[in-house]
């Protein structure tokens, strides 16, 4: 394994290049409708922005939505990060039993909050607003105690959107170039093993295509499909 030292000067330099600024706009949507929703509950329906969107384009790149358009994801990179200890997520967060247990809680609320706005817009606004307080202050403490996209890995509508297209469009890995450094892999907000995807292509319902690891690869060995 080898990795020269302006292989690694190339890959941070780029990793630097890349941050998209318009994120800290979308950032604010999180806070903005949260706070608005208290006072104004329908408000709280944006959610369903969000979720219809994420879903959408999951058919054509997968959790692309999750990187580029959610608010409560821009947030967590754009302000949560700074107050990160960066520490790996727990294995038990990171299980196919988490994310079950994650999507039928989404699930079970839902329906309950359903029954109990009785059919009124403004009370159905309103469990919107407590479920995204709920999971709005899961995140912030997932984030700071673990890495900044800890809730990410366990979010319900990111789980069906990397379901749906974890193989739309996935990026490639050339084994070839590859020297196994585990930059990809250490820098991936998502905790992904990407150096392990021997089959060429990084198929994970977890990746966001963020395209980090595509950034700091020093080999050049990961490209967009
Ligand atoms: S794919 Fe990952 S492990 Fe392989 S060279 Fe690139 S950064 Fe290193
Ligand atoms: S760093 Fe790569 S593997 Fe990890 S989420 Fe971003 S695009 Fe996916």
């Amino acid at each position: 394994m080898e990795v020269l030292q302006k292989d690694l000067q190339k890959s941070f330099r780029r990793q630097e290049e890349k941050v998209p600024f318009f994120k800290k706009v979308i950032a604010l949507v999180l806070p903005a409708v949260i706070v608005a929703g208290l006072f104004y509950p329908v408000v709280g329906l944006f959610a369903f922005v969000c979720m219809t969107g994420a879903v959408i384009l999951s058919f054509y790149k997968g959790r692309y939505w999750c990187y580029k358009f959610c608010p409560r994801g821009a947030f967590l990179d754009e302000f949560i990060s700074k107050f990160s200890f960066q520490r790996s997520v727990p294995q038990v967060l990171k299980s196919g039993f988490s994310k079950v247990f994650w999507l039928f809680f989404f699930i079970f609320m839902m329906g309950l909050n359903v029954l109990r706005s009785g059919g009124q817009l403004n009370r159905f606004g309103k469990g919107i607003v407590l479920l995204l307080w709920i999971t709005t202050l899961l995140a912030i403490t997932g984030g700071i105690l673990f890495k900044p996209r800890t809730w990410c890995i366990v979010c319900p509508m990111g789980t069906i959107s990397g379901l749906v297209g974890k193989n739309k469009k996935p990026l490639k890995i050339d084994v070839n170039r590859c020297v196994e450094c585990r930059l990809c892999s250490r820098n991936c907000p998502m905790e992904i093993e990407v150096c392990s995807f021997k089959e060429e292509r990084v198929e994970s319902v977890n990746c966001i295509r963020c395209e980090t690891c595509v950034n700091v690869c020093p080999k050049d060995a990961i490209a967009n499909s």
